[in-house]
Protein backbone atom coordinates (compact mmCIF):
# COMPACT_ATOMS: atom_id res chain seq x y z
CA UNK A 1 0.00 0.00 0.00
CA UNK A 2 1.39 3.46 -1.13
CA UNK A 3 1.44 6.22 1.79
CA UNK A 4 -1.52 8.35 1.10
CA UNK A 5 -0.19 12.12 2.40
CA UNK A 6 -3.85 13.19 2.74
CA UNK A 7 -4.09 10.74 5.72
CA UNK A 8 -5.29 12.53 8.88
CA UNK A 9 -2.13 11.68 10.89
CA UNK A 10 -0.16 13.17 8.22
CA UNK A 11 -2.62 16.65 8.37
CA UNK A 12 -1.96 16.54 12.43
CA UNK A 13 1.78 16.29 11.63
CA UNK A 14 1.38 19.32 9.23
CA UNK A 15 -0.46 21.26 11.83
CA UNK A 16 -3.31 21.65 9.12
CA UNK A 17 -5.36 20.19 11.66
CA UNK A 18 -5.09 20.63 15.30
CA UNK A 19 -4.65 17.62 18.06
CA UNK A 20 -4.43 17.91 21.51
CA UNK A 21 -0.57 17.58 21.13
CA UNK A 22 1.15 15.52 24.79
CA UNK A 23 4.90 15.18 23.14
CA UNK A 24 6.87 16.26 20.65
CA UNK A 25 10.64 15.05 19.53
CA UNK A 26 12.87 14.79 16.40
CA UNK A 27 10.80 11.11 15.36
CA UNK A 28 7.37 11.33 17.13
CA UNK A 29 4.16 13.38 18.11
CA UNK A 30 1.89 11.91 20.51
CA UNK A 31 -1.80 12.78 20.97
CA UNK A 32 -4.61 12.28 22.66
CA UNK A 33 -7.47 10.06 20.59
CA UNK A 34 -10.04 12.33 19.81
CA UNK A 35 -12.42 9.40 20.16
CA UNK A 36 -10.95 7.78 23.81
CA UNK A 37 -11.79 3.90 24.47
CA UNK A 38 -10.46 4.33 28.06
CA UNK A 39 -9.77 6.98 30.62
CA UNK A 40 -6.37 7.67 29.28
CA UNK A 41 -6.11 6.69 25.36
CA UNK A 42 -2.83 8.49 23.70
CA UNK A 43 -1.63 8.01 20.02
CA UNK A 44 2.07 8.24 19.13
CA UNK A 45 3.35 8.22 15.55
CA UNK A 46 6.44 8.55 13.58
CA UNK A 47 7.00 11.41 11.66
CA UNK A 48 8.39 10.01 8.94
CA UNK A 49 5.93 8.60 6.14
CA UNK A 50 4.80 4.92 7.19
CA UNK A 51 1.73 3.12 6.80
CA UNK A 52 1.65 0.73 9.39
CA UNK A 53 3.71 -1.47 11.58
CA UNK A 54 4.81 -3.63 8.34
CA UNK A 55 5.95 -0.96 6.56
CA UNK A 56 7.77 0.88 9.33
CA UNK A 57 9.54 -2.67 10.65
CA UNK A 58 10.84 -3.05 7.46
CA UNK A 59 11.87 0.68 5.96
CA UNK A 60 12.18 3.09 9.03
CA UNK A 61 15.77 3.67 9.88
CA UNK A 62 17.48 2.22 13.08
CA UNK A 63 18.06 5.45 15.01
CA UNK A 64 13.87 6.20 13.98
CA UNK A 65 12.78 3.26 15.45
CA UNK A 66 14.55 3.44 18.28
CA UNK A 67 13.39 7.10 18.79
CA UNK A 68 9.89 6.48 18.00
CA UNK A 69 9.70 3.73 20.54
CA UNK A 70 11.93 5.53 23.37
CA UNK A 71 8.96 8.23 22.89
CA UNK A 72 6.24 5.81 23.52
CA UNK A 73 7.86 4.56 26.68
CA UNK A 74 8.95 8.69 27.63
CA UNK A 75 5.06 9.04 26.96
CA UNK A 76 3.60 6.72 29.13
CA UNK A 77 5.82 7.69 32.09
CA UNK A 78 4.66 10.78 31.86
CA UNK A 79 1.18 9.99 31.94
CA UNK A 80 2.05 8.73 34.73
CA UNK A 81 0.46 5.32 34.01
CA UNK A 82 3.77 3.15 34.33
CA UNK A 83 3.12 1.75 37.74
CA UNK A 84 0.06 0.70 37.21
CA UNK A 85 0.31 -0.59 33.82
CA UNK A 86 -0.95 0.25 30.29
CA UNK A 87 -1.44 -1.30 26.81
CA UNK A 88 0.28 -0.59 23.51
CA UNK A 89 -1.63 -1.75 20.46
CA UNK A 90 -0.36 -1.16 16.66
CA UNK A 91 -3.30 -2.39 14.22
CA UNK A 92 -2.17 -3.26 10.73
CA UNK A 93 -4.31 -3.97 7.61
CA UNK A 94 -8.05 -5.04 7.08
CA UNK A 95 -7.89 -7.54 9.68
CA UNK A 96 -6.93 -5.47 12.42
CA UNK A 97 -9.65 -2.96 11.37
CA UNK A 98 -6.74 0.09 10.81
CA UNK A 99 -8.54 3.09 9.78
CA UNK A 100 -5.69 5.23 9.52
CA UNK A 101 -2.77 4.90 6.90
CA UNK A 102 -0.05 6.21 9.34
CA UNK A 103 1.73 4.31 11.56
CA UNK A 104 0.66 4.54 15.26
CA UNK A 105 0.56 3.12 18.42
CA UNK A 106 -2.23 3.51 20.63
CA UNK A 107 -1.31 3.58 24.80
CA UNK A 108 -4.50 2.71 26.62
CA UNK A 109 -4.71 3.40 30.49
CA UNK A 110 -6.70 4.39 32.93
CA UNK A 111 -8.38 1.41 34.31
CA UNK A 112 -8.54 -2.60 34.46
CA UNK A 113 -7.92 -3.94 30.60
CA UNK A 114 -9.17 -6.89 30.95
CA UNK A 115 -7.90 -9.81 28.87
CA UNK A 116 -5.75 -9.37 25.75
CA UNK A 117 -7.52 -9.98 22.79
CA UNK A 118 -11.81 -10.09 22.98
CA UNK A 119 -13.09 -13.47 22.07
CA UNK A 120 -15.82 -13.55 20.48
CA UNK A 121 -15.20 -15.09 16.83
CA UNK A 122 -12.58 -17.62 16.00
P1 LIG B 1 -6.64 2.57 14.02
O1 LIG B 1 -7.92 1.77 13.89
O2 LIG B 1 -6.17 3.08 12.67
O3 LIG B 1 -5.58 1.80 14.76
O4 LIG B 1 -6.97 3.79 14.95
C1 LIG B 1 -7.14 5.10 14.50
C2 LIG B 1 -7.46 5.95 15.71
O5 LIG B 1 -7.36 7.30 15.32
C3 LIG B 1 -8.86 5.75 16.29
O6 LIG B 1 -8.75 5.37 17.66
C4 LIG B 1 -9.53 7.12 16.11
O7 LIG B 1 -10.38 7.47 17.18
C5 LIG B 1 -8.33 8.06 15.99
N1 LIG B 1 -8.59 9.25 15.20
C6 LIG B 1 -9.18 9.29 13.97
N2 LIG B 1 -9.22 10.56 13.52
C7 LIG B 1 -8.61 11.33 14.46
C8 LIG B 1 -8.34 12.74 14.56
O8 LIG B 1 -8.65 13.54 13.69
N3 LIG B 1 -7.71 13.16 15.70
C9 LIG B 1 -7.34 12.29 16.69
N4 LIG B 1 -6.73 12.82 17.76
N5 LIG B 1 -7.58 10.97 16.63
C10 LIG B 1 -8.21 10.49 15.53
Amino acid sequence: MEYDDENIFAKILRGEIPCSKVHEDKWSLAFHDISPQTPIHILVVPKGRYVSIDDFSKNAGGEEIAGFFRAVGHVAREAGVSEKGYRILANHGRDAHQEVPHFHVHIFAGRDLGGMVRNTVK
